[in-house]
């Protein structure tokens, strides 16, 4: 017997729509980053989008660049010629904004089939010992809090439809290994693909995967914002920028950095019907630099 997601993709299947579904990506507006090449993906394969961000400063760190409503905006500019979306703000911290971020796609277009938790920050790498307990929370706020209140709020939406669904968490390596520099944002990443596993033994009878990604060093904004991996990687390996990253490059069996796009295709992947017995998985997408 088919389940209802495969029933579903053999419903699009035959209205010549390879997608059809409608798709949730949560810090999606930056231009360049992983969920802006993740709604591309899936608007490409016909599926509904809604793109959201936090659209507004960070309340307890002003100065660290998030996406600003113009991004949203822009976002929305450069993807709705591909196909139907509609943006709204949402900081994932926030329980309320989180529940009515589903709101709105309910609304608009009548459920949530897919998750896609994108938002993240790079804030705090610095040695542990130098740690601000501000900058480790507000790590495990966004990474680890927002992906359980964006996922526990699908996951209710998608029990109650009864139709299934998909949940998938942009984790990393760094959610697999530890790493000087970056123990708030390994904690954050590590914490999600618990929420990962445990989500997944418990959603599986009702036809939800729960996957997490875990994408290597990916060329997005994030590697370049002040006190980002490049500033502080490279200037504690004593090296240029440019330098650090070639050495990062050699490095990889790839022997290059990842691209928003590998990421997108990895969840394009997981959201279709051939992934429909993975599930608790956390795949990496690295080149080869972390393998298991
Ligand atoms: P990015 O900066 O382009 O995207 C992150 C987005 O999250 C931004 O648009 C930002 O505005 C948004 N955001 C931050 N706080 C938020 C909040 N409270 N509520 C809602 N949105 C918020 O960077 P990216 O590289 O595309 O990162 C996307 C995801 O991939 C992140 O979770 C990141 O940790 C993860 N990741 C990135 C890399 C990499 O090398 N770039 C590697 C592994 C994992």
């Amino acid at each position: 017997m088919l389940d209802p997601w495969e029933i579903r993709a053999a419903r699009n299947a035959a209205s010549d729509l390879a997608g059809g579904r409608v798709v949730v990506v949560t810090g999606g507006a930056r231009r360049g980053g992983i969920g802006r090449a993740v709604a591309d993906a899936f608007l490409r394969l016909g599926d509904a989008v809604v793109l959201s961000d936090i659209g507004t400063a960070l309340p307890s760190h002003p100065d660290y660049p998030v996406a600003s409503s113009d991004s949203l905006a822009d976002g929305a500019t450069d993807l709705r010629a591909l196909g139907e979306l509609i943006t709204a703000a949402c900081d994932v911290t926030d329980e309320a904004q989180v529940v009515r971020l589903f709101d709105i796609a309910e609304a608009a277009y009548g459920g949530v089939d897919v998750l896609v938790n994108c938002a993240g920050l790079a804030i705090g790498l610095t040695p542990v010992t130098q740690l601000a307990l501000a900058d480790w929370q507000v790590n495990l706020d966004v990474m680890a809090t927002g992906a359980f209140l964006c996922a526990r709020e699908a996951a209710r939406r998608m029990e109650a439809d009864g139709r299934g669904g998909r949940i998938i968490t942009i984790a990393s390596q760094a959610g697999k290994t530890g790493m000087p520099h970056l123990a708030a944002y390994c904690a954050a990443k590590f914490a999600v693909i618990g929420l990962t596993q445990s989500m997944a033994a418990e959603l599986g009878e009702k036809g939800i995967t729960v996957n997490a990604i875990c994408p290597g060093t990916v060329d997005t904004p994030l590697l370049e914002v002040e006190g980002g991996v490049y500033e502080v990687f490279a200037r504690a390996a004593g090296r240029t920028k440019d330098d650090y990253r070639r050495r990062l490059e050699r490095r990889i069996p790839m022997r290059r950095l990842g691209r928003p796009d590998d990421i997108a295709a990895a969840a394009v992947y997981l959201a279709s019907a051939a992934a429909s017995f993975v599930t608790g998985e956390a795949l990496n997408v690295t080149g080869g630099e972390e393998m298991h």
